[in-house]
């Protein structure tokens, strides 16, 4: 992986740092219903960032792995927009959901098929294609997901076995959902390996560092980050996953994140939050303590700060 550093972006994240570093600690709670978790020391905050060149900056706990969660959502939806192009969109829509991200009702209403590839039944959804996908060629959707993450990093990316056991001891209302989308016909492999995909996307273990770059491809229209490597997604494609991360990315707090933030952002319990800045730069934030919509609550703030010191949105 080749890198050019330091950054003009150094002096803003250690800024953000700065101001942000005596906040720790004082408010938000850390996601409690698995104990890989709930045991995380909620005092710890890292951002990190890449830009379309190449340059990348960190500060803070930026190279502290953490469990990336939901922010997984936004790698399998690309590795399923690379295999399957439009005809994803038969099995999943795309607009806000509007109700917590684990919720059943608008299942119902729309015959199994999920509002978006952000809320767990979309995720799903997503592991039943790379499933299939994967099984026509011999091989294993965990190995693809992992594959993908390790290339876009240039270095190996692992799952954390502990908190993927523990999705699956606690992941009832995931459970409900497959099932409940498999009564619709809307789920083609068996519900367990479905399900064992999608537990262990959200236990990938990432830095902040690691997940600038991963994500790095979404501010080049789809080329990746690594010199010389195929193209990621077509321009169409990242445009679109850019447009669903800001429509969808962040639970039920995506309207309030595109006017207070104004980019497209994809979050996760574990306190992570990959934002993007078309044709400049990715940006990780992490802080395990989530304020009351599930987002990390520094991590929301230090977008904020960055924002508002660069001059950079989407709009
Ligand atoms: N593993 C969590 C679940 O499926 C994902 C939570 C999240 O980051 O949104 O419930």
């Amino acid at each position: 992986m080749s890198t050019k550093t330091p950054t003009r972006f150094q002096p803003v994240l250690d800024e953000i740092v700065a101001i942000l570093r005596p906040q720790l600690g004082q408010g938000g709670t850390v996601a409690s219903y698995i104990p890989a978790l709930a045991r995380i020391d909620a005092r710890q905050f890292g951002i990190a960032l890449r830009t379309c060149d190449g340059e990348e900056a960190g500060a803070g706990d930026f190279e502290t792995p953490f469990s990336i969660q939901s922010v997984s959502k936004l790698f399998t939806l690309t590795l399923a927009m690379q295999r399957m192009g439009d005809a994803l969109w038969e099995r999943i829509g795309r607009e806000p959901s509007g109700n917590p991200f684990n919720s059943l009702v608008q299942l119902e209403n729309e015959q199994g098929k999920p509002r978006n590839p952000f809320i767990n039944a979309g995720a799903i959804a997503v592991a039943d294609r790379l499933v299939s996908q994967a099984k026509a060629k011999g091989g294993s959707a965990k190995t693809d997901i992992l594959r993908l993450m390790s290339s876009l990093c240039g270095e190996p990316i692992a799952f954390d076995g502990e908190v993927a056991q523990s999705e699956a001891d606690t992941g009832f209302r995931n459970v409900a959902l497959a099932n409940f989308m498999k009564s619709f016909g809307k789920i083609d492999n068996d519900v367990a390996e479905v399900l064992d995909t999608y537990f262990h996307q959200c236990a990938l273990r990432m830095s902040c560092r690691q997940l600038a770059r991963a994500a790095a491809f979404l501010c080049r229209d789809g080329a990746h980050p690594i010199a010389g490597e195929p193209e990621v997604t077509g321009e169409r494609q990242t445009r679109r996953i850019n447009s669903l991360m800001l429509t969808c990315g962040t639970y039920d707090a995506a309207g309030d994140v595109a006017f207070s933030i104004g980019l497209p952002c994809k979050s996760g319990v574990g306190g992570g939050i990959v934002a993007v800045v078309p044709d400049q730069l990715t940006l990780c934030v992490w802080s395990p303590a989530l304020d009351a919509t599930g987002n990390s609550l520094l991590g929301m703030k230090a977008l904020e700060l960055f924002v508002a010191r660069t001059g950079l949105s989407v709009f």
